[in-house]
């Protein structure tokens, strides 16, 4: 789904910084061996997600749903000297791609890999962290919400994507449509949450993001 026009979004993304070769080769392959290729952040995006990251300057970062590794290498580029990215995906046939282009990246050995279900693994991490970004299973945002806000230093960044969910959003409840009802709900009850300030960009299918107070 495209929010503004073809030719905008073709204009921001050529006066915005060109695509680093790796990204471009990952996806590639990306697009010709692993399914549901859409799902991948694009260059914009992921210009935005290293944007945010390298104005963070972060020592953690926490990634939740890795797929084939764009929107990690996007964030690991703001990474201070030793800090180290911890991203999670339950898919364990996409773990020997993604470490294939995380060691050809300057952050291979920062970037840490789990593989299972978000909702088991975040309780076992120890880590305080400064930057969050959440792309898994959209009916599960709320439940990550609740078990990684504790893990979040104050001031700290959490970052949603999808959030807008191709504009279904806007439509009335669908009763069988479970992802929509918990995203809009979530989407309404953060705006209330006092332990956050949030704002929802128009960045490619929505981006909130929190800062944690
Ligand atoms: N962040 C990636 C895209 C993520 S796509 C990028 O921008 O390139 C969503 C990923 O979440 C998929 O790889 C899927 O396997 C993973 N996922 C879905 N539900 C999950 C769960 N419950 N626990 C862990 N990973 C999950
Ligand atoms: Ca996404």
């Amino acid at each position: 789904m495209h929010f503004l026009s073809e030719a905008l979004e073709a204009y921001i993304a050529n006066h915005s910084e060109a695509e680093p070769a790796l990204l471009q080769e990952l996806t590639r392959e990306t697009h010709l061996k692993v399914l549901m290729p859409r799902m991948i952040t694009g260059h914009y995006q992921g210009s935005v997600l290293s944007l945010i990251s390298r104005l963070v300057r972060p020592c953690n970062i926490l990634e939740i749903g890795t797929y084939t590794g764009y929107s990690a290498l996007c964030l690991a580029e703001g990474l201070q000297a030793g800090g180290r990215l911890h991203t999670i995906d339950k898919n364990d046939e996409l773990t020997g791609m993604q470490r294939r282009y995380f060691d050809r990246s300057p952050y291979g050995s920062q970037i840490i890999q789990h593989t299972g279900l978000a909702l088991e693994l975040i309780p076992a991490l120890e880590e305080l962290f400064d930057l969050v970004f959440i792309d898994a299973d959209k009916s599960e945002y709320p439940k990550y919400y609740e078990k990684v806000l504790p893990k979040v230093r104050p001031g700290g960044l959490l970052l949603f994507d999808n959030v807008l969910w191709s504009g279904k959003v806007l439509e009335p409840a669908d009763p069988k449509d479970r992802a929509t009802r918990i995203l809009k709900d979530f989407n309404q009850s953060l705006q209330q949450d006092p332990r956050v300030r949030t704002v929802m960009l128009p960045i490619r299918d929505g981006l909130t993001i929190c800062t944690v107070e």
